[in-house]
């Protein structure tokens, strides 16, 4: 029941992320008024509220305007479905060991409630900055900063959990330094030819949220795999890394207790 709730507002939060970016982008770019309604961009309809359903809408709509006709843009479908698909197995992660049986309230004080409520705040800052970074090539600096700040209390929340030592500080800025340095050095010899100044500073509130060293490690491997296979064929020149990076940290993040204890061994 509640993955299934995680999943219903994970794509009603992907569908936030779109139209925000699309304010953000209006707002500081075109120096334009956003307006309060969400409208078509083609042809500036109003959208009533049963064009407006995540995911349904689209597929009712078969993804065009129903004025215009226009096609509404696929980023809007991929960035429902991600948020569905991975707030869902977020809330899953936090689940999967809890034992349940029949007493729902102690169940679900053993729920780590404030991880699992941060790390889906930044994952809605994330996921604009994934879709503007997509559409555009650049990151909002005020979510990218949101986001920071997100991941720095989700990095406290666990200190303050497992102990301030100092095999537990490092494990955090261990996870910063090498997935933010690896970027920030390939930002800073390719002279943004191959990755773009937000990645790095994105990369800073990956690590925080990851908060293990290792784990970074496999974020760093993840999200240029995906990168390449997703764009080599398309022979683009210039490839936005965002969303390879939010895409890469929602597996390794999902599927966190595995890796590690898969790397411990190994
Ligand atoms: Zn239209």
């Amino acid at each position: 029941m509640f993955i299934v709730f995680g999943c219903l507002i994970g794509a009603a939060f992907g569908s936030f992320a779109c139209c925000q970016a699309w304010r953000i982008r209006l707002r500081e770019e075109q120096r334009k008024d956003p307006g309060k309604r969400s409208v078509c961009l083609s042809c500036g309809k109003k959208l009533k509220w049963y064009d407006n359903i995540p995911i349904l809408s689209w597929i009712m709509l078969k993804g065009k305007c129903r004025k215009c006709g226009k096609p509404i843009g696929k980023a809007e479908i991929f960035a429902e479905l991600f948020g569905c698909v991975s707030f869902g197995a977020i809330v899953w992660s936090f689940l999967k060991d809890i034992s349940f049986d029949g007493r729902l309230f102690e169940a679900i004080s053993e729920v780590n409630i404030p991880e699992m409520i941060t790390i889906l705040a930044a994952m809605v800052g994330l996921m604009i900055v994934a879709v503007y970074d997509g559409k555009w090539g650049e990151m909002p600096v005020s979510i990218l900063l949101f986001a920071i700040i997100m991941g720095g209390i989700y990095a406290m929340i666990g200190l303050i959990q497992k102990g301030f030592s100092l095999e537990n500080i490092i494990q955090v800025l261990g996870a910063v330094g090498i997935l933010a340095g690896i970027y920030y050095l390939l930002y800073f010899f390719s002279k943004e030819k191959l990755v773009g100044g937000g990645d790095w500073i994105l990369c800073v509130c990956l690590g925080l949220l990851l908060s293990n060293w290792r784990l970074a490690l496999i974020e760093l491997f993840l999200s240029n795999f995906i990168g390449a296979v997703v764009m080599l064929p398309m022979r683009q020149k210039k490839i936005a890394f965002g969303p390879f990076l939010v895409v890469a940290f929602v597996i390794t993040f999902v599927f966190r207790d595995y890796l590690v204890s898969a790397l411990m061994i190994g």
